[in-house]
């Protein structure tokens, strides 16, 4: 049963779904918003089809004193088994749809990364051949600054547009937007990321087409084919966090149904009826062999989440 104040979010909102771009859900399964396949229920899912749907439940989340969680594609977290007591909010409609000019792309946050990589390399434009592959949304990458196979997110973006809680959107160029490996300031905001913008060059048709192909082939060839989310720990500072798990013997451990990829051991993969308590175990396990053995403590990528939207931090998580 959701709680007091998710109730009255549900029915004010409910009575706006008709005349704004919102769609309100009760009652959602996780584990069908996660490229992990586990997670519990979600009282309550809010879809909005465009930034003024974001400001307007913004506004009045912030009113009725709710927090929320912002959801992209869930490729990069882990749901708790006994599900999210507060809102999940996503995106879509207006928002998953982009377009290219002469020399970039305005993608909506909830555009597929890899579809958007597509298409800018179909018209000509070189910059994001490196990102094709790299599962996800636009926001979800733009918050996490993804990268792969030598280019990272910020090093194309130009602008992001944002929803600050009870706010309208703003535009905020890259250069003012503090971010790092796998990271950006943008992650502990409570602002939407709704639309942004990547500065492409025109280049050689073939030659673009040609490397989002190598790109694929070698993605392809080393990440495992079962439900996953990446890669589990960040790459400590010039290490590969794969190979210290690899030497500490990880491959191929298990917990539950939750197991160590035998080709890349820094990647978690899941069979059916496994739980997120199995996996954030495993997680834990791996990070204290690579701890024993090198003395480096593996910090997550992933983001591993409790019951009310707050991170787990993997030595909280069950013995
Ligand atoms: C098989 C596999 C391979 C992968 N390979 C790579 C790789 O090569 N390189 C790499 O960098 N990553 C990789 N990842 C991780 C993941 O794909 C990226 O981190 C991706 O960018 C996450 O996007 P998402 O839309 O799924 O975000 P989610 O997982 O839904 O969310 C990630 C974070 O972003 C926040 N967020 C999402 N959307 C918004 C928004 N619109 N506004 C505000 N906050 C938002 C969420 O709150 C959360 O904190 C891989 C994952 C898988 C499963």
């Amino acid at each position: 049963m959701p709680s007091k104040p998710l109730r009255g979010l549900h029915e004010t909102l409910r009575t706006l779904q008709k005349e704004t771009a919102v769609e309100v859900h009760e009652r959602v399964d996780l584990s069908s918003w996660s490229s992990l396949r586990l997670g519990g229920m979600a009282d309550l899912l809010i879809r909005c089809n465009s930034e003024d749907a974001v400001a307007t439940v913004l506004a009045i989340t912030r009113r009725m004193g709710v927090s929320y969680f912002v959801l992209g594609a869930g490729t990069n977290v882990v749901f708790p088994d006994a599900g999210l007591r507060l809102p999940v909010l996503t995106l879509g409609g207006a928002l998953a749809s982009w377009e290219i000019d002469l020399d970039g792309v305005v993608a909506g946050a909830s555009a597929n990364l890899t579809q958007v990589c597509r298409a800018v390399a179909r018209a000509g434009l070189s910059g994001m051949e490196g990102l094709f592959g790299i599962p996800g949304s636009i926001g979800g990458a733009v918050v996490m600054n993804a990268g792969a196979y030598g280019v990272e997110v910020f090093d194309i973006l130009e602008w992001v547009e944002v929803v600050p809680p009870g706010g309208r959107p703003v535009v905020i160029p890259a250069s003012a937007i503090e971010h790092g490996y796998r990271t950006s300031e943008l992650r502990q905001r409570e602002d939407v990321v709704t639309r942004a913008r990547f500065s492409l060059a025109p280049g050689e048709l073939s030659a673009i087409l040609a490397r989002v192909r190598e790109v694929n082939l070698q993605r392809r060839a080393k990440l495992p084919s079962k439900p996953s989310a990446g890669s589990i720990f960040r790459n400590p500072p010039g290490e590969h966090a794969g190979r210290l798990l690899d030497e500490a013997g990880c491959k191929g451990m298990r917990v539950g149904g939750a197991h160590v990829s035998r080709t890349h051991a820094n990647v978690i993969t899941v069979d059916r009826g496994a739980t997120a308590a199995d996996v954030m175990e495993l997680a834990r396990i791996m990070r204290g062999r690579v701890k024993d053995r090198f003395g480096v403590v593996l910090e997550p990528e992933v983001l591993f989440l409790d019951e009310m939207g707050g991170r787990v931090h993997l030595d909280d998580a069950r013995a």
